[in-house]
């Protein structure tokens, strides 16, 4: 069987969805396709099942890419607020955690019906379970092959995301499909993942699994300021996860495990005014307990405050206040949130997300070289790039 589209959409994510609508709003005959037999699932179980749909502080300094400026024209062509703007529209109560990020009050799901009403209403034909086995330009326009269906169209929209949680559906068929247009390619990464530790590092997070703490967390000149969680596999929590996008293998990172005192000027004031106190019980009133009675251990550090050298001390503040550590890796895709890399941006047109080289194919959502920071980014640039490409195919 032969069809023939407008516009064909691979992957009915979050970005596919939304380009699909917006083209569908046009008056463009639409075919979205999506290997998976539930439509959305990433958007489903997002955001601890209550989606972290966008952030009211979103701004181009939150994504990162090879060309930092690239999500500028997207960004501002379709805001925060255009889709905080639909939300209301199809009356989803939503709150601010913090720091502007925007869960939804009840269901994640919501989300997802929205965007599939949004989709019939502009007429898109959805078709769920497409193994896609071919894909190609002939006779001038582009076409992907299903078995023995081949489907035509003018413009083609790949979004079908990057590789993180293969286990929903994450596939490689983007990056294949830039190849044989001749599109660059940067290496991924997995992003926004919890990191992994040496066997004396790994040790004190088991012992610590499940304790978290308000961190500073920096690599070079790049840092967060937010929960940090010790975790029997390493470290995680957002500090972790935020760096993780910008920490490189082989490198450390540095945490400040008490971002508001420095412990050296205040254990060297404390020994002049009470030097009787015990050194466990001065750091216990600061950090956690159990943390605590591990750092004096690892530093071995016990007894009376006056009784230890000011070396000692800076030793054991340096601990808490530089911590420098060196991850042996991340627990890759399976746990990531992202995809660091993708589509050389360099390839496509920031203003209509098409490939420069290639007129009537457009790279959207995560399959691009730009990822988010944590916060609802990642779904603002799925919905900004969407909306852009259905804008122009
Ligand atoms: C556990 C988890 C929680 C997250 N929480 C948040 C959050 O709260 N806020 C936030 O901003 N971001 C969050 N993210 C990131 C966010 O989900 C992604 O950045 C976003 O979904 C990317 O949108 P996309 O449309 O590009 O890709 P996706 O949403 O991944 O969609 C890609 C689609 O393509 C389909 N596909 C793939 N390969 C093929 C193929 N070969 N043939 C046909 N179809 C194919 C897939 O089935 C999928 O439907 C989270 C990610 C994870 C994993």
């Amino acid at each position: 069987m032969i069809q023939k589209y407008d516009v064909i959409i691979i992957g009915a994510g979050a970005a596919g969805l939304m380009s699909a609508i917006e083209a569908g709003k046009r008056g463009r005959k639409v075919l979205l396709v999506d290997h998976s037999k539930k439509i959305g699932e990433k958007i489903r179980i997002s955001g601890g099942g209550k989606c972290n749909f966008t952030n009211t502080n979103n701004h181009p300094n939150k994504f990162i890419s090879k060309n930092p400026k690239f999500v500028i024209s997207a960004l501002s062509q379709y805001t925060q607020n255009d889709f905080i703007n639909l939300i209301k529209k199809h009356n989803i109560k939503f709150h601010e955690k913090k720091l502007g990020q925007l869960f939804c009050n009840e269901r994640a799901q919501q989300i997802v019906d929205m965007l599939l009403l949004e989709c019939q209403m502009a007429n898109v034909i959805l078709k769920k379970e497409i193994i896609i086995t071919d894909f190609d330009k002939q006779y001038g326009q582009y076409f992907i092959s299903a078995g023995s269906d081949k489907y035509f169209c003018d413009s083609l929209i790949v979004a079908t995301g990057g590789l993180s949680v293969p286990k929903i559906g994450a596939t490689k068929l983007g990056y294949q499909l830039a190849k044989k247009f001749n599109l660059n390619f940067i290496e991924t990464l997995p992003a926004l993942v919890p990191l992994t530790f040496n066997k004396k590092i790994l040790a004190m997070c088991k012992e610590l699994s499940g304790l978290s703490l308000k961190a500073v967390v920096s690599f070079n000149r790049t840092f967060f300021e937010e929960g940090m969680l010790f975790t029997h596999r390493g470290l995680s929590g957002p500090s972790i996860l935020q760096i993780s996008s910008y920490w490189k293998l082989g490198s450390n990172i540095k945490i400040n495990l008490s971002p508001k005192l420095d412990i050296f000027k205040l254990l060297v004031s404390e020994k002049k005014k009470n030097p009787k106190q015990d050194i466990n019980n001065i750091i216990s009133e600061i950090l956690p307990k159990r943390l605590a009675h591990i750092l004096c251990k690892e530093n071995d550090v016990s007894g009376n405050i006056s009784e230890l050298s000011n070396k000692l001390l800076k030793q054991l503040s340096n601990s808490i206040n530089i911590w420098v550590i060196n991850p042996t890796g991340s627990e890759g895709y399976r746990t990531a949130e992202v995809t660091l890399g993708g589509i050389d941006t360099n390839e496509i047109s920031s203003k209509t997300m098409m490939s420069i080289k290639n007129p009537g194919l457009f790279f959207i959502g995560e399959v691009v070289d730009v990822t988010g920071h944590l916060g609802g980014y990642n779904f603002q640039w799925a919905w900004s790039s969407g909306f852009v490409a259905g804008q122009y195919a």
